[in-house]
């Protein structure tokens, strides 16, 4: 049906099919958190206002006449009802309908998955999943909308009704102001709701920070019933003010959390913020705030419309943060507020601005300095920050160019430094530990923590005392083929070709391979040439301590564990070209000299297999490996 033709009359219809089942969440889960229906429903209100404001840039006529864009909470004691009206942009019919009966959001999916148990925190899901407005039944056993969608005129207006259990009908309306009325017909055990007093407490704990104002009636005593009565005058309960507009010394470390738990849909404060003006050639300020979760939907790289919220002289004007801060520090949150671009700029202007642009890049190195100053004085809270948001920081460094080397301080892995091995060290505390004669970083990828551990190529780093990186994050090696060095160092990966052992530093006690019998070289040919349809070459390595084998590959090729990566992702990466490397002083190898032509042959694929698995690789024929194993197992 197309918003302008005249809509038929009544309609029943269902609920999709996880509404139903968020209803019956809401319904019976979280009856404890009775008071986020209304930071909900102000938080749409609001919403709807700034969404009119929005469309008046390029339409003026829309906004309302005589009266600015507000909230009115009312409540009726002898009715039980409860109204949060706004004078937003309203909703057309179709626009009820899929708005009002249906779960848009991929997100939801993720909500339900991610329901701890614990109320309070499944009630701040409910904040920042967008599924808000079905709160009301938390409280309400009958919610009634009435909306008209500015620009349409009177007969397009509708109303919606619903008990919250399955169905709800949408009719025509007779609402002849754009804007919305939702009425809720409370429940019996949250009549103590339909309090003034209360209902100012919850608006002042929840929406403060609402930029517009909410009225609700004056209220005094009447001294003959001893009962406060609401007056017909409208007083403005929430202060309003933009917090970032105030000078930072007025702000308390409490109001910045409040402003942040509020704005942005957190139970938890945040662990950093930074809060400038700047003024000059371009003015603007900045409030940028690092929380201490990942919201669930972080790592949907597309989903990302919420982080930072962009203001023109504290209107709200967008909050498509892509254009405002890079797809790597989709975490933060935070506001921008601008005096630079006029209040009428038009969408387009918008996306095509040099100022935008320029705060952009002004905010990066912000809040690259601000986690910079946390790394460097709240070592604890880093930690924490680390733990949560550094995947996503690491795809800075393949994605901005010109911040590549600031990101790189910031980043902090795992190392084999220390006793029980390090968890947590940074590039610049590694170049601090180098020796002399070391010639760069090194550096491990794999799977897992333990697989880099237990890696074959660590064991005459760890015999030397040599410190590696290890590195089991699916994203590193793909970031560390961007880093390449750090203050000078080059990253050099222990797994591939193209290094020196014997130059690695230390007190290194590296045998040369080249000095190994005439015997021994005649075996490895050997092998060489009964493995040659699988591997590139054969070696005699200076690397191994305990074990019998490892592969390595060259320098450009994928390791084998990054080509598992790419497997796993579907994608069809060439299998890179593996060099076997063997220790002969391993029994394994002195053992292969007593063996006949056919368990020479066994016993050289087995020794391929096991260096492979070892190093990370998938075996492309499992199956071949268990039979070869089974046999040389039944000769024994
Ligand atoms: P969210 O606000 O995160 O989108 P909600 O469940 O709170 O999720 O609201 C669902 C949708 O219903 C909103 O996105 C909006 O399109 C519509 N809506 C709710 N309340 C209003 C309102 N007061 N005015 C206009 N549209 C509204
Ligand atoms: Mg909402």
């Amino acid at each position: 049906m197309s918003q302008n033709s005249k809509s038929v009359q009544f309609e029943k219809m269902s609920f999709q099919a996880e509404v139903k089942q968020l209803l019956h969440l809401m319904i019976h889960s979280l009856y404890s958190n009775k008071e986020i229906f209304l930071r909900e429903l102000v938080s749409n209100a609001s919403d709807a206002c700034d969404k009119l404001r929005f469309e008046s840039l390029d339409n003026p006529e829309l906004l309302p006449k005589d009266s600015e864009l507000s909230i009115i909470v009312s409540y009726d004691k002898d009715k039980h009802t409860i109204t949060v009206s706004d004078n937003g942009i309203g909703m057309s019919r179709e626009e009820v309908i899929n708005n009002l009966g249906t779960i848009a959001k991929s997100g939801t999916k993720d909500f339900f998955k991610n329901l701890s148990g614990d109320k309070q925190k499944d009630a701040q899901l409910i904040g920042q999943f967008g599924v808000g407005f079905y709160s009301s039944f938390i409280i309400a056993d009958k919610v009634k909308v009435t909306t008209l969608k500015a620009g349409l005129s009177k007969e397009f207006s509708v109303s919606w009704e619903s008990d919250g259990l399955g169905e709800f009908v949408v009719s025509d309306s007779d609402r002849d102001t754009h804007g919305t009325d939702v009425e809720l017909h409370l429940k019996d055990d949250a009549f103590d709701l339909l309090n003034g007093w209360k209902l100012r407490e919850i608006l002042q704990k929840y929406s403060d920070h609402i930029s517009l104002p909410i009225y609700m009636s004056k209220e005094e005593w009447d001294d003959e019933k001893k009962v406060q009565i609401q007056t017909n005058t409208l007083e403005v309960v929430n202060k309003s003010n933009a917090l970032w507009a105030r000078p930072k010394s007025d702000i308390t470390e409490n109001e910045y959390k409040e402003f942040y738990k509020a704005l942005f849909h957190d139970f938890e404060d945040p662990l950093f913020w930074t809060h400038n003006k700047i003024e000059g050639r371009s003015e603007y300020t900045q409030l940028f705030f690092i929380p201490k979760h990942a919201p669930l939907d972080i790592w949907d790289r597309d989903n990302n419309s919420h982080g930072i919220k962009l203001y023109i002289q504290r209107v709200f004007i967008m909050d498509d943060s892509e254009q405002l801060l890079p797809r790597y520090l989709r975490f933060v949150r935070g506001i921008i507020d601008t005096a630079d671009l006029a209040l009428n700029v038009s969408r387009e202007i918008l996306q095509e601005s040099k100022d935008i642009f320029a705060i952009k890049e002004a905010s990066i190195k912000r809040i690259l300095g601000l986690l910079d100053d946390a790394a460097k004085n709240k070592a604890e809270d880093y930690k924490i920050f680390w733990n949560e948001f550094g995947q996503i920081l690491k795809e800075g460094i393949g994605e901005d160019f010109s911040n590549k080397e600031k990101i790189a301080k910031l980043l902090r892995f795992a190392s084999t430094y220390g006793e029980d091995d390090n968890q947590y060290t940074s590039l610049a505390e590694y170049v601090s530990r180098m020796n002399s004669k070391q010639e760069g970083i090194y550096y491990i990828t794999a799977d897992s923590l333990i697989s880099a551990k237990n890696s074959p190529h660590l064991e005459i780093f760890r015999k030397n005392n040599i410190e590696v990186l290890l590195l089991p994050d699916r994203i590193d090696e793909w970031m560390i083929s961007h880093l390449r060095d750090f203050d000078g160092k080059p990253l050099i990966s222990i797994a591939k070709e193209g290094f020196d052992v014997s130059k690695i530093g230390g007190d290194a006690d590296i045998k040369d391979p080249a000095e190994i019998s005439e015997s021994s070289k005649s075996i490895i040919k050997k092998i060489e040439s009964l493995l040659k349809d699988r591997v590139k070459s054969v070696k005699v390595s200076s690397r191994l301590v305990d074990s019998p084998a490892c592969v390595l590959v060259e320098k450009n090729e994928l390791s084998p564990h990054m080509v598992r990566i790419l497997k796993n992702a579907g994608q069809n990466p060439p299998d890179s070209k593996l060099i076997l490397e063997i220790n002969p002083d391993h029994d394994f190898f002195k053992k292969l000299s007593d063996l006949d032509e056919a368990n020479f042959e066994e016993w050289s694929n087995l020794l391929l297999d096991q260096a492979i698995l070892a190093s990370g690789g998938n075996l492309n024929d499992p199956a071949a490996f268990v039979r070869c194993l089974n046999s040389i197992l039944l000769k024994t």
